[in-house]
């Protein structure tokens, strides 16, 4: 394999990488050079398939299981994830889920549950990176434009968890911009996976409010991270950028 990649020479760690978005951002940065470590949470076949695509592209690749809304496991395998790489320059926070509820519903289960991997997962994890990071690393945090809008009902505590992601990433942009390390949020819109498929509960009601008047595709999502993940996207921080097929107009 050739090292002309624009990651060539970079060591990524994206969470939930083995299946969705992160299976697709994980591939796609090792397809541009870099050697990726992903961790996942039960599904270790597809873990092990996300694997084989990185080796296939040439690049070193590792699957650790790790549960992302456990700050103990998850700072041990940011930890794994260095010591496999030999550093870290890019993370991309993508483990994520959502519970779908009316608020007459809820229960404060709900929300704890979400926070513990969509918000503090993200921080927990960031913490654990930062001591492996060279100056110039990038962290992508993978949002949603449930972050800004509640395109339905019952989607109170995924937005509010989506939001808190933001938060998070104007502070840390602005605390490690000494450092050159450059931190963004990509918010997607409805994509095709396990987590929203097209013949679940949602398509059907999403798709006519899309401008573009279909779903969206994890490949898609992956392309823009890989920017972001680039020397390309250098005067980028502190961002929040909707990929949406216009949804959020
Ligand atoms: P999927 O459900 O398809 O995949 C989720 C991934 O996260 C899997 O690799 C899964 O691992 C992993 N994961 C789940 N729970 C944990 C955990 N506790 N610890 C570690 N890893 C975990 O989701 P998507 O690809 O659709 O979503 C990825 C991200 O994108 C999420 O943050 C989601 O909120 C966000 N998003 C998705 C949208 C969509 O329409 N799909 C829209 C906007 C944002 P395993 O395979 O082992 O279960």
């Amino acid at each position: 394999m050739t090292d002309t990649g624009r990651l060539s020479g970079k060591r990524a760690l994206v969470t939930g990488g083995s299946r969705g978005i992160g299976a697709a951002i994980a591939t796609r940065l090792a397809a541009d050079g870099a050697d990726v470590v992903i961790t996942y949470a039960a599904a270790a076949d597809a873990a092990q398939s996300v694997v084989d695509a990185i080796r296939a592209s040439g690049r070193k690749g590792e699957a650790i299981q790790a549960d992302g809304a456990d700050p103990v496991a998850q700072t041990a395998a940011f930890d794994a994830a260095a010591k496999v790489l030999g550093g870290i320059d890019i993370v991309v926070h993508n483990a994520g889920f959502g519970i779908f509820t009316p608020v007459s519903e809820d229960t404060p289960d709900n929300l704890r549950r979400q926070l513990a991997l969509n918000v503090e997962g993200v921080h927990s994890g960031t913490i654990a990176a930062l001591p492996h990071m060279p100056d110039g690393g990038r962290i992508i945090i993978i949002g949603s434009i449930s972050g800004h809008t509640a395109p339905f009902p019952g989607s109170a505590t995924y937005s509010a968890t989506k939001a808190a992601v933001t938060g998070l990433a104007l502070g840390w942009a602005r605390d490690l911009a000494p450092r050159k390390i450059l931190v963004n949020v990509v918010q997607p819109g409805p994509i095709a996976t396990d987590m929203n498929p097209l013949d679940g509960p949602y398509a059907e009601m999403l798709v006519p409010t899309i401008p573009l008047g279909r779903y969206g595709e994890a490949k898609e999502v992956a392309a823009l991270t890989a920017f972001l993940a680039s020397d390309e996207s250098s005067f980028i921080t502190g961002s929040t950028i909707d990929i949406d097929g216009g949804m959020s107009i």
